[in-house]
């Protein structure tokens, strides 16, 4: 793999130490051909995040294991709302941003603190429920 950009410079949010780009098999079991940025306390200290497909930009701030499950959760029940088509995706995001007040730019869930992931979620159960759909 490629990269003309450089890794950026981020601080685990939880312990202060810098941030480390690996491979992300070197963390996960199954081998991705994706890197991560990983806490240099890991695994001591258990706080990553993925970068955005074929870049070395972090898709968020580095998440440790309990904001990393409810950021999959959140996304799940968002994205449930485009997927039945309750809205487009766009028309989705650009809901999400005004909730939070957000630019498009942080508008992704993986920024999001837990609180934000449990407003979000509360949201969109609401919306969903509005619409006769339950997640399974
Ligand atoms: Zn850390």
């Amino acid at each position: 793999m490629k990269h003309k950009e450089k890794p950026q410079t981020i601080k685990c949010p939880y312990c202060g130490r810098t941030a480390v780009l690996r491979k992300a098999s070197d963390i996960y079991a199954k081998a991705l051909d994706e890197y991560l940025y990983v806490c240099s306390g890991y695994p001591e200290c258990n706080s990553y995040v993925g970068v955005h497909a074929g870049t070395l930009r972090p898709k968020g701030t580095l998440a440790n294991g309990d904001l990393r499950h409810k950021r999959i959760e959140a996304h799940r029940i968002f994205d449930a709302i485009w997927k039945h088509k309750i809205m487009s995706k766009q028309n989705a995001y650009r809901w999400m941003q005004d909730i939070f007040s957000l630019s498009s730019k942080q508008a992704h869930i993986a920024q999001f603190s837990e609180y934000r992931c449990d407003c979000l979620i509360l949201e969109c159960r609401k919306v969903l429920h509005n619409n006769n759909i339950t997640l399974a």
